[in-house]
C-alpha cells in the first residue's frame, strides 16, 4: 500500500545525507517509529530547513510505502521546538536523555499512539517542572509499564501482604517484588521511593512536575529503573546525555 499520510511526529535523531538532504528518525503517533528522508533540507531556502532538529515536534505529510524502510517527507508544519529554561544544562541533558532512551528502547512503537503521547507529555512538561529527574524517571517507568515489564508493586509476591506504605525489594530479572521481611536478593527501595514509583506509573510525567527528588531517592529510583531497562531492553545503555551530567555533578 502506498499513499500520502499525515501524522504527528517527534524527531528523535537526524543526520546529514548526501550533499543537501537530511534523514531523521521520528516517533509518530499513528505510524510508530519511522525514518524520514527530507530532500534538500540542508539548503537555507528549503521548506524543511531547520525543521528536523532533534526534539522538534511537528505535523508531517509523507509518501508512505509499507515495504520501504525510508519514507519520503512531503511537508512539515506546526513545529514546536523545545526551549529550555535559559541556560539550564540539567534540563537540556535530561531532554536529550529522554529522546535517547526512547530511540534506543523503541524498535516498533506500535500504532496506538501510547508511546508518542508519553514522549510528548515528557517534552511539554519539562519547561514547567521543579525537577527534570522526576520527569525522566516517570518517562522510563511508564515506558516499562507500556511494554508490560514493570513489576506489580502492590503486594508481596511471597506473603501477599499489601505493600502500600512500606519499603519493598525488587528483583529486576525475575520481576518478583517482596516486602522487606520476605526480601531475598534484589534491589531495596525505601517507602518514599516505592510510593513515588507508584505515582509515576499511575500518572505520568505531566503529573509529576511539582515533585522534587532528594539525592538519595534519585539514586534509589535511578538504580532500579536502570537495572530494569538493562535486563528487559536489548541494546540499552546509559544515555550519553546523562554521562555529561554525571561529569559536572
Ligand atoms: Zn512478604
Amino acid at each position: 500500500m502506498s499513499g500520502i499520510s499525515r501524522d504527528r511526529a517527534v524527531i528523535l535523531r537526524s543526520f546529514d545525507y548526501s550533499e543537501s538532504s537530511i534523514i531523521a528518525a521520528a516517533l509518530t503517533k499513528r505510524h510508530g517509529k519511522i525514518s524520514l528522508l527530507a530532500k534538500g533540507a540542508r539548503k537555507p531556502g528549503s521548506q524543511f530547513y531547520g525543521s528536523l532538529r532533534t526534539g522538534n515536534t511537528a505535523e508531517i505529510l509523507f509518501y508512505e510505502k509499507e515495504q520501504r524502510s525510508l519514507q519520503l517527507l512531503k511537508e512539515i508544519g506546526g513545529i514546536h521546538a523545545f526551549d529550555p529554561k535559559s541556560g539550564c544544562l540539567e534540563n537540556i541533558c535530561i531532554f536529550q536523555a529522554g529522546l535517547e532512551v526512547v530511540d534506543r528502547a523503541v524498535v516498533d512503537a506500535g500504532t496506538d499512539g501510547g508511546m508518542f503521547d508519553l514522549l510528548e507529555e515528557f517534552i511539554l512538561s519539562l519547561d514547567r517542572c521543579v525537577d527534570p529527574w522526576t520527569l525522566f524517571f516517570a518517562l522510563e517507568a511508564r515506558m516499562l509499564d507500556l511494554g508490560g515489564v514493570f513489576p506489580a508493586i502492590d503486594e508481596c509476591s511471597k506473603c501477599k501482604k499489601g505493600l502500600a506504605g512500606s519499603g519493598i525489594t525488587i528483583n529486576p530479572s525475575s520481576g518478583y517484588v517482596t516486602c522487606v521481611g520476605c526480601g531475598e536478593g534484589g534491589i531495596s527501595l525505601s517507602c518514599r521511593s516505592s510510593e513515588l514509583l507508584r505515582e509515576m506509573i499511575e500518572g505520568g510525567p505531566g503529573d509529576m512536575t511539582e515533585t522534587k527528588l532528594d539525592r538519595e531517592i534519585r539514586q534509589e529510583i535511578g538504580r532500579v529503573l536502570h537495572r530494569l531497562f538493562t535486563f528487559h531492553i536489548e541494546g540499552y545503555r546509559l544515555p550519553n546525555a546523562l554521562k555529561i551530567l554525571k561529569g559536572v555533578e
